[in-house]
């Protein structure tokens, strides 16, 4: 249930875009939906309010460790 003037805790990523190499692994394994991501010239963040909260996939299946976790 949501309350007015209570915000809920959560989880989402930052993509550091001067590693991001694009590959798309990390659309390919996120469960959310809508993914949290979309792939451009490097991965975007677009929809952070569907990050599953516990899931790590995306920063584990990283090749350049671009990805962290925000938790708020
Ligand atoms: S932590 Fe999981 S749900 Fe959240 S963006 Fe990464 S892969 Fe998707």
């Amino acid at each position: 249930m949501n309350y007015p003037g209570v915000i809920k805790l959560g989880q989402k990523p930052l993509v550091d875009e001067i590693k991001c190499i694009g590959d798309g692994l990390c659309v390919n394994v996120c469960p959310a939906r809508p993914n949290v991501f979309l792939m451009e010239d490097v991965s975007r963040v677009v929809h952070p309010e569907a990050c599953v909260d516990g899931c790590t996939e995306c920063v584990d299946n990283c090749p350049t460790g671009a990805i962290r976790i925000i938790r708020f």
